[in-house]
């Protein structure tokens, strides 16, 4: 029986099979999805203070729909063959469908490198909730004033007191000027001190040391500078972008017999970016893409990966959430409007459980619904 391989437990590990389940119907088609993990981790909730509730059991999804999974870890793909190796097994595929995500960059020789602390993965946000736990008021240091970095300082500085650095010159340099200056303000009310041009060089027991030679106190280090895409991609295509990942075309295919979804594709988003590696953009990017793999596979037509506007929801602890639209990040909510927004956004990417109708109908809607979005900036009628 022609069989579809999907590489990767993630959201578009999880929507790759939903979709190959989908294309397969009544059909004869073998689906498996290897990845080591027992649950889907949903990493956009790790900055939270029980991150141990971000995640869902990978049975529930995968049962329901005739998905089988195999935990082990890919090390090996031979495209020539067809064959890859987990855990030291062979395991052969007519279409691969490469979901293996992203990890965080991590410093080479930074001195005291094995004292930080992340929320990359589950097993990192754990680990940092527990160390904070014992100790109250805290002071943390977070590197890296991007969008994990700034949610996780908005959410910490209800623990302790928060520095938070970057060695750029701007906060969220990469969500450019739309909401820098309601980033800026929240920061304020939350009592964060931010330093820019400036990252940590050495960390040690209840310290960290800057780029500028100055000593501060750090119960915990933060780590939190931008993700790159898994090693895999290497043995797919030599092509690969910044981020490490692969290009693939509007149907999401690597090469004849590979498929790409989540962080690590780089596919067209429109005619001038590419998609982020975001939750937003792995959900569908999975369900085109294992869609297609099983399409192929059966002589049914492909589809064509179509994604809906693009959003972003930043949570500011405290201080609220900030939702913006556009690739110029218009702010469209901020405050209460904005937290109530990614309250919902955090709710509705828990994918459906136990039933395949409905698992099967949510891999059918590729856009992205926006139901609850605000339509037009919320300050529209004051300066219309
Ligand atoms: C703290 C944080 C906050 C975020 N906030 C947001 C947000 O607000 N909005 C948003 O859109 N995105 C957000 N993101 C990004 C989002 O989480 C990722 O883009 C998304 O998880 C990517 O999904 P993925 O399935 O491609 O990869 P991943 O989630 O990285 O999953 C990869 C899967 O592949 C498996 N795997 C890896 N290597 C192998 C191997 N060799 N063999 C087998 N399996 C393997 C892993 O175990 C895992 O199951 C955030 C990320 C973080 C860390």
């Amino acid at each position: 029986m022609a069989h579809v391989v999907i590489v990767g437990g993630g959201f578009a590990g999880v929507w790759s099979a939903a979709g190959a389940a989908l294309a397969r119907g009544d059909a004869d088609l073998r689906i498996t999805l290897v990845a080591p993990n027992e649950h889907l981790v949903l990493r956009p909730r790790l900055y939270e203070p029980a991150p141990d509730l971000a995640k869902v059991e990978l049975a529930r999804i995968l049962r329901p729909i005739g998905v089988e999974h195999v935990r082990s870890e890919v090390t090996e793909i031979d495209t020539g063959s067809r064959m890859m190796v987990a855990d030291g097994e062979e395991i052969g595929y007519d279409r691969l469908v490469l979901a293996a995500g992203s990890k965080l960059v991590r410093p080479r020789g930074l001195p005291g490198g094995d004292r930080l602390f992340d929320i990359d993965d589950l097993a990192g946000a754990l680990r940092l909730t527990e160390h904070l736990r014992a100790r109250p008021d805290c002071s943390v240091v977070v590197v890296g004033a991007g969008f994990v970095g700034l949610e996780a300082a908005t959410e910490l500085a209800a623990r302790g007191r928060v520095l938070l650095v970057d060695r750029s010159e701007a906060v969220g340099e990469h969500l450019g000027p739309g909401p820098r200056k309601e980033i800026e303000a929240a920061l304020d009310q939350l009592g964060i001190e931010y330093r820019l041009g400036t990252t940590v060089t050495e960390v040690g027991d209840g310290f960290a040391v800057l780029s500028d030679g100055t000593k501060v106190a750090a119960d915990a280090v933060v780590w939190s500078v931008g993700m790159t895409a898994s090693e895999l991609t290497r043995q797919i295509s030599d092509r690969l972008d910044h981020l490490g990942r692969i290009p693939v075309d509007r149907q999401l295919r690597a090469t004849p017999e590979v498929f790409a979804a989540g962080d690590v594709a780089a596919a067209p988003f429109d005619a001038e970016h590419t998609v982020m590696q975001a939750c937003q953009h792995a959900t569908p990017l999975g369900k085109v893409a294992g869609y297609n793999a099983a399409a192929d596979l059966l002589g049914k037509p492909l589809r064509d990966f179509t994604p809906g506007p693009y959003v972003t929801c930043l949570d500011l602890g405290g201080a609220g959430a900030i939702f913006t639209r556009g690739w110029d990040r218009e702010v469209m909510a901020t405050g209460a409007q904005g937290k109530d927004i990614k309250k919902r956004i955090n709710q509705a990417i828990h994918p459906p459980v136990d039933d395949a109708a409905k698992i099967l109908a949510a891999a059918d809607r590729v856009s992205i619904e926006l139901p609850f979005f605000p339509r037009e900036p919320e300050n529209a009628a004051s300066t219309a």
